[in-house]
């Protein structure tokens, strides 16, 4: 078995490389803060007839309640009620909340400023949408609940558009004032309907109107006889009871969401205001349209990875340093170049902030381990962004995997990557105290611990075993299927790792706690284990059959992604070792032909395979 001592050797640095460019991208939806909310309860309802009329195609029959949500305190008190009904109409499918009462706008935005432009806002995930505009020439933008005016500044500076808003809130103030932006501070009015813009933009925004008519009739009149009109909410449809609360929380929003469509109710709405021409989209949880009363022709580029890191270099240039968006827009800038993998840049974008927040903050970022941040639950809110950025999780997430993958130091990397998941909790729970949360923080905690695992795993593999072991849901609750995802996920990762090092022993105690890191899906992300399990079946178990099969799967789930040439290749010689070592020698002959005769589809043949062709044609050992 010497062969395969070495070709577990071989393998593993390929392993490695597989795993660490998955690392690499932070894969961080980039959410907007969620107004989930501190004990809001939800329940599922029978399907009891309702009487009430469709907000949307007006029928008053057979209405049904389909889940209760009983208000948590704080919501209680800013709508005065004490549970909100949804409701779904049969015919057009649209789903409301009855009441249909909604909090005031100019008040619920006010105090979380510094947040927001720290931390909260998904500058990302706000422009993206604009993929899905067409080519035609657009001169004038108007953005109908524009909030602090990103996606505004972004078309005005990147793409040289003149820009108009609307938004009653008091970020829209702020933004208004600090980017010089042109944005009514009001709801959207009659004085928009000038009929002369190009592309109307309403993100997030229709879930909030309880008579879409009106809103819809308005927005019309703002656009230019084949103008585009851009929209996204929530997909209703994801409203289901498999859903965890973590993911429907932010759907429903109580108080705010009081219209929730999906793709079918929303072409609806659409056609009943007069578009003739609609494309949508579903995205995660969210939906995406275009709409206009002429043919799309062909695609724009207005959003592009290139272009968004443009438009933040371009903005902290011009910011001052001791602006608090100045250090919000380095952070996203920091957060880009990690996901791109470009990690100079993004270490020097870490240097500016770790230089910034000595000055700001009296912190010095390098050393984490001497900060202490887990206060006594007096501190506020406001207390504790005066005393810390609340983009610290995610600034050390970035550094400890700059730490672990450009520089391999995977001692420095596991404190610092550790740093990230207690500031992330301990933000998480400042945020929960006042009702809210932040689902990028929430994921970035459970990047964070991968990332800490394949760390420990390089130089203390117990420990790294210890950390699996020790995972707990925390503020996810015991129930959160998204919890025990990332468990296994977890799991998978370090049994990949284990095998890779040669730590059989402690791969075979991982496998004793639970279900083997195999799974019906193949997803992308679990490759490189399903990889790392077909080797320990081959060489430490000799089950031979079963590998084979494994590495059979393995190698349709590459093809099918297109994206795993490497991986691909493996995949198809182990398959060929393990029918050798059952005696199927014609089939590990037609392996051997094909790394010789590579299938034009198949990418080309990585040269650790090229060069172990010969064993598939000896005899079984
Ligand atoms: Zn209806």
């Amino acid at each position: 078995m010497t062969a395969f001592k070495q070709a577990i050797a071989d393998r593993s640095l390929t392993l490695w490389r597989n795993l660490t460019q998955t690392l690499g991208k932070v894969r961080v939806p980039s959410h907007p803060t969620s107004a989930a909310s501190a004990g809001n309860q939800i329940e599922w309802l029978g399907g009891e007839v309702w009487q009430s009329v469709c907000p949307l195609c007006f029928c008053a029959e057979n209405q049904t309640a389909f889940v209760e949500i009983v208000l948590g305190e704080t919501a209680r008190r800013l709508l005065g009620e004490a549970k909100i009904t949804l409701v779904r109409c049969p015919a057009c499918q649209v789903r409301y909340a009855s009441p249909g009462c909604s909090v005031s706008y100019t008040e619920a935005d006010r105090s979380a400023l510094k947040f927001y432009l720290e931390q909260g806002a998904g500058i990302r995930s706000m422009l993206e949408p604009l993929q899905l505009a067409d080519a035609r020439p657009v001169a004038r933008y108007l953005e109908i609940g524009c909030s602090y005016g990103f996606s505004m500044d972004y078309a005005r500076r990147v793409l040289g558009w003149d820009v108009r808003g609307f938004d009653p809130g008091g970020l829209a103030l702020a933004g208004k004032d600090q980017l010089g932006l042109p944005i009514e501070n009001g709801y959207l009015d009659a004085s928009a309907a000038t009929g002369d813009f190009d592309l109307v933009f309403c993100s997030e925004v229709i879930e909030h109107i309880p008579d879409p008519q009106q809103y819809m009739g308005l927005m019309r009149r703002s656009l230019s006889s084949g103008g585009l009109a851009l929209l996204t909410t929530p997909d209703g449809d994801c409203l289901r009871p498999d859903m965890p609360a973590e993911a429907l929380l932010p759907i429903i929003s109580p108080g705010h969401h009081v219209i929730l469509y999906n793709a079918r109710s929303l072409e609806f709405l659409l056609r009943q205001s007069g578009f003739t021409h609609t494309r949508l989209e579903q995205n995660g949880n969210q939906l995406r349209a275009a709409a206009s009363d002429v043919p799309f022709s062909g695609s724009a580029v207005y959003f592009t990875a290139a272009r968004y890191r443009d438009y933040l270099t371009q903005a902290v240039a011009q910011r001052p340093a001791d602006d608090i968006l100045y250090g919000g827009l380095v952070y996203r800038l920091l957060k880009e170049e990690t996901n791109g993998g470009r990690f100079g840049e993004a270490q020097r974008w870490y240097d500016v902030l770790r230089d910034l927040y000595r000055d700001r903050y009296r912190i010095d970022i390098d050393n984490p381990a001497a900060l202490v941040f887990q206060f006594p639950g007096a501190a506020s809110f406001d207390e504790f962004g005066r005393r810390w950025p609340y983009n610290l999780a995610g600034i050390w997430y970035c550094r400890g995997i700059i730490q672990l993958i450009e520089e391999r130091r995977p001692r420095d990397a596991a404190p610092t990557l550790m740093a990230a998941i207690s500031f992330g909790e301990a933000l998480r729970n400042q945020l929960r105290s006042i009702g809210t949360d932040d689902l990028e923080t929430a994921q970035l905690c459970r990047e964070a611990e991968i990332a800490r695992i394949s760390a420990l795993a390089q130089f203390d593999a117990e420990r790294a075993l210890d950390a699996v072991f020790a995972l707990r849901p925390g503020l996810d609750g015991p129930n959160s299927t998204r919890f025990r995802a990332h468990a296994q996920r977890a799991r998978a990762r370090l049994f990949a790792d284990l095998i890779n090092c040669g730590h059989h022993a402690l791969a075979e105690r991982l496998l004793e706690t639970g279900p083997a890191p195999i799974d019906e899906a193949m997803r992308a992300d679990d490759l490189a284990a399903i990889c790392a399990w077909g080797i320990y079946l081959l060489t430490e178990k000799g089950r031979h059959v079963e590998a084979g099969r494994v590495f059979r799967r393995l190698w349709q789930a590459a093809r099918e992604s297109g994206r795993h040439n490497d991986l691909l290749w493996t995949a198809r010689f182990h398959q060929g070792l393990a029918a050798l070592y059952i005696g199927e020698t014609d089939k590990a002959h037609e392996v051997a032909y094909e790394i010789a005769h590579p299938p034009p589809d198949w990418g080309s043949v990585p040269g650790h395979i090229a060069c172990r062709i010969d064993e598939l044609s000896k005899a079984g050992t």
